[in-house]
């Protein structure tokens, strides 16, 4: 079985990331079940929306700095960046030609995110998923974990792989989501009815791993919840204090419905300092591995061997596509 999920350098990674993607990527790294397990820097995807030269190339490195940093383990996990991989753009076009554009325009991303655009909207914001779906189906990955924003991304990738193999005949595995059961969605501390998002513009509403540990416990003491002063899971009434038990039980792995019984008669204040001592115990480890690794040889190597590695699988995946449609000549 094939594993495949990355992550964009469009900012330093957050909380939800860590803890919606990252950290799951961690634990599953280990599953023998898996034959190749790779994991990308989606610098292709980041520039759907406007980033800086500079800052761009600085997240690259500092996202592959924090894959290791988190536990991923180059023994184990292939991590290489998506640009360098030309396969990634070449079946992104046939997927933009198999797609229609209603079907793109439904996308619950793309209307979040056209809003936020000031320098107007690039044709590339809507046309990601097409791309997301060559990133999973050239490597026929069976299992695909993804933030439960990812779901309506995936749910098209199987279906621009199913119309593929009508047309064409058998060329794609058809993927399967994996969605884990908490930390699905980690939302915004400003406005906890969003998703926490590294590419928000007010940098109070995210976590950054690598947030300095004074801010990180400013951030969570000043997030947003209600003047009902209970400690309890409620969606709809109460999404700030439910957000922060979401993080607690995913930080320390307590149920919430455990946490609820424990914090029942507290008030809102030590529960935050609860939560932001969680929370930077988790990180620390983290910032300390970072700091060793990110101007390490070890990061070059990596990445040198996680390309070779996935141009060797897509090369050949991209050369049967191209044959099967009738493009260029025989390979
Ligand atoms: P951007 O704002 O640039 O889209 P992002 O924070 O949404 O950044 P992505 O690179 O789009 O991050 O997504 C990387 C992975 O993190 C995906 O698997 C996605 O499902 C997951 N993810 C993103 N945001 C959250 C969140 N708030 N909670 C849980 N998982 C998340
Ligand atoms: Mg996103």
């Amino acid at each position: 079985m094939r594993f495949i999920s990355g992550i964009q350098p469009s900012g330093n990674i957050t909380l939800g990331n860590y803890l919606g993607a990252l950290k799951n990527f961690v634990k599953l790294q280990d599953k023998e079940e898996f034959t190749d397990f790779l994991v990308f820097i989606a610098d292709l995807h980041a520039i759907t929306v406007p980033q800086e030269k500079e800052t761009l190339r600085k997240n690259i490195k500092s996202l592959v700095a924090l894959y290791l940093a988190c536990g991923l383990d180059p023994n184990k996990a292939h991590i290489f960046i998506q640009s360098e991989v030309p396969a990634h753009a070449e079946l992104g076009w046939v997927m933009m030609c198999n797609g229609y554009i209603g079907e793109l325009e439904r996308m619950t991303q793309y209307k979040d995110k056209k809003e936020k655009q000031v320098q107007g909207v690039s044709a590339g914001l809507l046309t990601y998923p097409s791309l997301m779906a060559a990133d999973i189906l050239l490597y026929d990955a069976d299992v695909v974990p993804v933030g439960i924003d990812q779901k309506q991304h995936l749910e098209l990738t199987r279906d621009l792989a199913n119309r593929f193999n009508q047309k064409y005949g058998e060329t794609f595995v058809i993927p399967e989501p994996f969605i884990p059961e908490a930390g699905a969605k980690i939302m915004s501390l400003t406005d906890p009815t969003k998703k926490m998002s590294k590419s928000d513009a007010n940098p109070k509403a995210y976590i950054s791993l690598l947030d300095d540990i004074n801010v990180i416990n400013k951030k969570i003491k000043s997030a947003v919840t209600d003047s009902d002063g209970k400690i309890k899971y409620d969606l709809e009434n109460k999404p700030g204090v439910s957000n922060l038990l979401t993080i607690l039980s995913c930080v320390t792995g307590v149920s919430i419905k455990d946490l609820e019984e424990k914090y029942k008669d507290s008030n809102y204040q030590s529960f935050k300092e609860d939560v932001a001592s969680a929370v930077v115990s988790e990180i620390k480890p983290i910032q300390e591995k970072y700091k060793e690794l990110i101007n390490s040889k070890l990061i070059d190597k990596v990445l040198d061997d996680g390309r070779d590695y996935a141009n060797y699988l897509a090369n050949k995946k991209i050369n049967k596509v191209y044959n099967k449609i009738g493009l260029g000549r025989k390979r």
